[in-house]
């Protein structure tokens, strides 16, 4: 990695990063290179994240946590991301942001504690006649004395299998539309609630995703996040607080793919030369240069912009957009960089290649990031 801008980082972060470097190259990328074929998720590594404490990165100091600001964490996530993209999201989760957000003090306390006991939160927003049109959700809650009765389910929740604590939204008045969305913790053990077989995935295999089933699930309503109706906002403030981060993945599959393009295109001799010295693989790899170094810095303006308080959605979705539409280009040109090679999965980059894919889908599709951008333009 070329580390141009290590200038602007602080000996801290520098230090951690050289400690994640070491660990997602050494023991993360090797073990989950052959635990994907089978979609296996390698628990004993990521315990060993855990004790290293990669899943408390948002957690703040005053719960226990390492309490990183979004720069910092964006790194980190790189880094992980570098060893296995799948990997980073089943030891971070969505980290603590939706109880930061929108969860009141005793909330807070609870998910640290489940936290600091090795557990992590998933988001569960997606439905099946319900993705990019989030708002059309159909789960229901209906309140019942204390309680919430809940019925419906959501589809391809990361970490849906392991996830001790889910954020979960459903309607509880149909009439409101999206005011009339509501969020809520969902603990893992609640009864009535019951989760599918992980889907056979094209990438981040390191990883499960599976459908959650809510079927007559009474929660208290102490589970309840925020108000009644706020559940959407607290939804797309969620999203707005990943998305940099998530982008920040997406720079870490780009440049672990140009790290194994250039080092094969040294040592890959054709026609009695290595093939760089053809201009047209050169300007290749410095394609790839110019869109990562662009990627990442987009995804740091982002960060330094949340550390300051201000989240700008236009930015926010420039820096998902850009660096996944990046690591999609980066690991499909570096595939035609390894030749007949590349399309082997007894190299790299095919991997890397299903792996960049998702960002382009998830946590919002580059269409739905195209329509926050042009939008916000057009206003
Ligand atoms: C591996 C994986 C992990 C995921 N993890 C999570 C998770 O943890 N939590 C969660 O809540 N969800 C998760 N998702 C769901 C993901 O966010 C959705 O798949 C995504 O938002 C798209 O929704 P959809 O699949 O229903 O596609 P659709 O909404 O059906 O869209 C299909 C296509 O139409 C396009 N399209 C739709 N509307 C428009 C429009 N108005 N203008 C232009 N184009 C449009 C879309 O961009 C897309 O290309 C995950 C999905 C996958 C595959």
């Amino acid at each position: 990695m070329i580390n141009d801008y290590d200038f602007m980082l602080t000996q801290d972060q520098l230090d951690l990063r050289n400690l994640v470097q070491d660990f997602a190259q050494n023991v993360v990328k090797p073990v989950c290179r052959v635990a994907e074929r089978d979609a296996i998720v390698p628990e004993e590594q990521v315990k060993q994240a855990m004790d290293m404490g990669l899943h408390l990165m948002t957690l703040p100091e005053e719960y226990g946590g390492l309490g990183l600001d979004h720069l910092t964490n964006a790194i980190i996530r790189e880094e992980l991301s570098k060893g296995d993209a799948g990997f980073a999201s089943r030891v971070t989760g969505f980290g603590f942001a939706p109880v930061q957000i929108a969860g009141n003090e005793w909330q807070k306390q609870w998910v640290a504690d489940l936290f600091l006991n090795g557990g992590i939160m998933a988001f569960g927003l997606t439905e099946s006649t319900a993705g990019s049109n989030a708002a059309a959700m159909t789960t229901t809650a209906r309140r019942d004395g204390d309680d919430y009765i809940i019925n419906g389910g959501k589809t391809f929740i990361t970490n849906g299998d392991c996830a001790d604590v889910i954020t979960i939204f459903a309607v509880t008045d149909k009439d409101k539309g999206s005011k009339g969305i509501t969020a809520f913790l969902l603990p893992k053990d609640t009864p009535g609630f019951t989760v599918g077989e992980h889907e056979d995935k094209m990438g981040i295999r390191c990883v499960h995703t599976n459908s959650l089933f809510f079927d007559d699930m009474r929660l208290s309503a102490k589970y309840r996040l925020g108000e009644e109706g706020e559940g959407f906002k607290i939804a797309m403030k969620i999203l707005d607080d990943s998305r940099p981060c998530t982008a920040a993945s997406a720079v870490g599959i780009a440049q672990a793919a140009l790290d194994e393009a250039l080092a094969y295109s040294k040592v890959r001799e054709v026609f009695g030369k290595p093939i760089c010295e053809n201009q047209a693989i050169a300007f290749m790899l410095a394609d790839m240069e110019i869109q990562i170094q662009a990627a990442r810095r987009l995804v740091w303006g982002n960060c330094l912009a949340a550390d300051a308080g201000v989240i700008n959605k236009r930015l926010v979705a420039i820096a998902k957009c850009f660096a996944s539409d990046t690591a999609m280009k980066v690991t499909t040109d570096a595939v035609q960089i390894f030749g007949g090679n590349g399309y082997s999965k007894e190299y790299p980059v095919e991997k890397l290649m299903r792996d960049a894919k998702i960002y382009q889908i998830f946590e919002g599709t580059n269409q739905i990031q195209r329509t926050i951008i042009s939008r916000d333009l057009l206003r």
